[in-house]
């Protein structure tokens, strides 16, 4: 027989976005239950990049990438563990007159946002990188900006969560949610029924599948960057490093490996596997030794790849349901989540508890695909495995 559980809220994936809110709202007094069909941080939220980075991202999405920045210099106290977040800069590099112009005008753009990035013309560029392969006819610096251990995050969160007193269940998929007539919902999942009053979906690249469940159309594709590392090297790439256009990305840690990224791996979504591909992970390497000689005798020790939601628009949702109260979204975030990821849990718990958040997310109302072809029809249990 299924075993049944009946609680405040009911979280629907466990990853940086789902546990943070997990967190937030227990530490609100709420009881929490979050449904994670595999284990807790093995998404999205444990194999990207590492970057905390603010530069680059979308315009609307900096009021909330800003207050997750702060989140980011207390979270080791705030979770009692080390995640290895250091503020090490992040510069974007210009290739080329063009890519100069584009730096400049974002980082123009950006200031009026409230965040302030640093130009810097080829010899400081040098300055700053003097191992530098590449012609570089500029940057830009977003001092702020830093890094972190992704493996280590979701975890850490869901430790936290358990001693708050969150009900983890892993290696449990959602298979159908529905909300009755008592305005409670139904949440089923292997071998297990739990009912609540309010439901968050942070399913990642499932959360559209979710949201379908419900009527509303979200059209998420997988996004699969592909990541390479290789074997520890004497440090010395201290800043975090992108350039335009984004096909290359680099940086080290302080054990010294060296984490390099580029290029799309594969996914497959039936079995929810994502992997490398050996011609995206040799372009990455060049581009990289392009930018980076000094690794041309480097080992390469491993590469991978992993599944994010992308949105059409490059943003994610974020909000409450337009069909149903108690439900609300985050996902999609099209590999930006990690560095957002502290501030969404909070916005999400805010979301829950009084209906509003200060944080400024009506771009990312889920609304703005309404329409679109895909939707689902608002009736009955749907499946929402990957
Ligand atoms: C390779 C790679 C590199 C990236 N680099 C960066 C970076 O440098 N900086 C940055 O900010 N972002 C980066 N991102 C993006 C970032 O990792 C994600 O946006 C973020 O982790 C999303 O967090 P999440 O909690 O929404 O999703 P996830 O971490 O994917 O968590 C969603 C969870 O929901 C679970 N789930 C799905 N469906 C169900 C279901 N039916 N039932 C139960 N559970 C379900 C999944 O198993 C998963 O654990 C990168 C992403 C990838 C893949």
């Amino acid at each position: 027989m299924s075993e049944r559980l009946d609680c405040d809220v009911t979280v629907v994936g466990g990853g940086v976005a789902g546990l943070a809110a997990a967190v937030a709202l227990r530490q609100s007094g709420l009881s929490v239950t979050v449904l994670e069909k595999r284990l807790c941080g093995a998404g999205a939220s444990g194999v990207n990049f590492g970057g905390v980075r603010q530069q680059g991202r979308e315009l609307v999405e900096l009021p909330l990438a800003a207050r997750s920045r702060k989140l980011w210099d207390g979270l080791n106290a705030f979770l009692g563990e080390d995640v290895e977040f250091e503020a090490t800069g992040h510069i974007k590099l210009a290739r080329s007159e063009a890519d100069l112009a584009e730096l400049e005008r974002y980082a123009a753009a950006a200031a009026e946002w409230g965040l302030e990035l640093t130009m810097l013309g080829p010899n400081a560029v040098r300055d700053a990188l003097p191992w530098l392969g590449e012609k570089v006819v500029g940057a830009s610096l977003s001092p702020t900006d830093g890094q972190a251990n992704p493996r280590v995050v979701g975890p850490a969160y869901a430790r936290l969560a358990r001693r708050l007193g969150v009900d983890i269940r892993e290696m449990t998929p959602v298979v159908a949610a529905t909300r009755s007539g008592t305005d409670r919902f139904t949440v089923e999942a292997a071998g297990l029924t739990v009912t609540s009053r309010h439901l968050v979906n942070t399913a990642g690249a499932g959360g559209g599948l979710l949201a379908a469940a419900f009527g509303e159309a979200a059209p998420v594709t997988p996004l699969n960057p592909n990541m390479l590392v290789t074997e520890p090297l004497p440090y010395f790439v201290e800043r975090s490093i992108g350039v335009v256009g984004g096909d290359v990305y680099v940086r080290q840690i302080r054990r010294g490996n060296v984490i390099f990224g580029g290029g799309s791996g594969w996914h497959d979504a039936e079995k929810g596997l994502a992997r490398p591909v050996t011609e995206q992970s040799i372009g990455g390497m060049l581009r990289t030794l392009q930018l980076v000689p000094g690794l041309t005798h480097a080992q390469v020790i491993r590469s991978w790849s992993g599944v994010d939601g992308q949105m059409p628009d490059h943003i994610p949702v974020i909000g409450p349901s337009s069909t149903t109260p108690g439900l609300v979204h985050a996902f999609g975030f099209s590999g930006h989540g990690f560095q957002l990821g502290p501030a969404v849990g909070v916005i999400l718990s805010e979301l829950v508890l009084a209906g509003r958040t200060e944080s400024p997310i009506a771009p990312f109302r889920i609304e703005r695909f309404a329409g679109h072809a895909g939707a689902a029809p608002a009736a009955g249990p749907v499946h929402v495995e990957h």
